[in-house]
């Protein structure tokens, strides 16, 4: 018999609109609420939270920079907050979940891009140029609210890019040590639902039922994220982004084919299709890095060919190199 484990992690999911966000604060017991958005949805969300809102907060940015935590904690204390709703990317859900770290505030999620931090007790923080990961049940949301209308105004080749953030995460669930088999059926139906919407998002952004689509593949590669350790790809991906201050899904955009194919993964050309066919960058060069700045670099040479956009020919065995993966980042998150 083969050993596994797996826990479900306790997040209330919900897909439904934002117009549920007051009933599901209220649900939360929050009655002093700091909210993190934007301009774009922070107004409806501002006014659906009425009386529950004390503070806003507009400047959350990419990797969670520490000092735009400790500009949000201030407003926690000063208006003696009791839990934090953020709407938005990748980068408002980090913000909410920096401050959850210190201060044990619950938080809900309306996410509006594919980035899937919403489901993880994953936070990476980033400060004086270093990216630094941690896991801590302490900073995984408690609900998570979902409202495909959100996703509609996210511009065609960030959802594209978003979007292969979400596969990356469904494929390295899938050569993961630690995979076992609800996160192979996660990972599966990720993959299923996400490759076959970004195509038709790209051909048409208002397609709802695309975009439904991939919400729920973001929602089942999120939740493989959290369950499963993930590989090189990733580790590559936060090393390079904190370092070069690197845009997030652009960076696992451009580097998940040439990681499939670097790990001999079989379906690493089929990704190189994909991805090719996207409105999105297909090469570290085109996000300024150069040969000059990855020589000496773990993985040099996938990182050259990845810099250069040029596609591998023959993948080394994929049992030579899962070891190399395994004890270059033994321990890591
Ligand atoms: P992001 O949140 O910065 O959003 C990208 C851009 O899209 C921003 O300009 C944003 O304003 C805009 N945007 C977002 N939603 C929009 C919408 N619906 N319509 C129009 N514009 C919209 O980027 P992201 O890729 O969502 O997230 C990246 C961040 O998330 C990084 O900091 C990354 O480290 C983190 N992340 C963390 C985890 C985790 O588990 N800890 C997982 C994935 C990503």
């Amino acid at each position: 018999m083969t050993s596994f484990s797996y826990a479900a992690n306790p997040v209330r999911v919900v897909f439904g609109s934002l117009h549920d966000v007051g009933d599901e604060a209220d649900r939360l017991g929050l009655g002093r609420v700091l909210l993190v958005a934007g301009p774009r949805y922070g107004d409806r969300a501002a006014r659906l939270l009425g009386p529950r809102l004390a503070a806003r907060f507009e400047d959350a940015a990419m990797h969670t920079p520490v000092d735009v935590t400790e500009r949000a904690l201030k407003l926690v204390a000063e208006h003696d907050v009791d839990g934090v709703v953020a709407v938005g990317g990748g980068s408002a859900t980090g913000l909410a979940k920096a401050l959850a770290l210190r201060t044990d505030l619950p938080q809900l999620i309306v996410p509006t891009t594919y980035a899937g931090s919403e489901l993880t007790s994953v936070l990476g923080e980033t400060a004086d140029g270093r990216k630094t990961t941690q896991r801590s049940p302490k900073v995984r949301p408690e609900v998570v609210l979902y409202d495909v209308d959100l996703t509609l105004s996210l511009p065609v080749a960030v959802s594209a890019a978003s979007g292969v953030n979400a596969l990356a995460h469904a494929v390295e669930a899938r050569y993961a040590p630690d995979a076992n088999p609800m996160t192979d059926l996660l990972a599966a139906e990720a993959i299923r639902l996400l490759t076959d919407a970004l195509p038709r998002i790209v051909a048409d952004p208002s397609d709802v039922d695309a975009r439904a689509a991939a919400l729920r593949g973001a929602w089942l590669a999120g939740s493989c994220l959290d369950s499963v350790s993930m590989g090189l790809h990733h580790q590559l991906c936060h090393h390079l982004g904190g370092k070069f201050g690197l845009p997030h899904a652009e960076t696992h955009a451009v580097l998940l084919p040439y990681v499939m194919a670097h790990l001999g993964v079989a379906d690493a050309n089929d990704v190189f299709e994909l991805t090719a066919s996207l409105p999105i960058p297909h090469s570290l060069a085109e996000l300024g890095l150069t040969e000059d700045d990855i020589a000496g670099e773990p993985e040099a040479e996938l990182l050259r060919q990845a810099v250069n956009g040029t596609r591998p020919t023959a993948p080394p065995s994929l049992k030579a190199l899962t070891r190399q993966v395994v004890e270059s980042f033994a321990g890591a998150p």
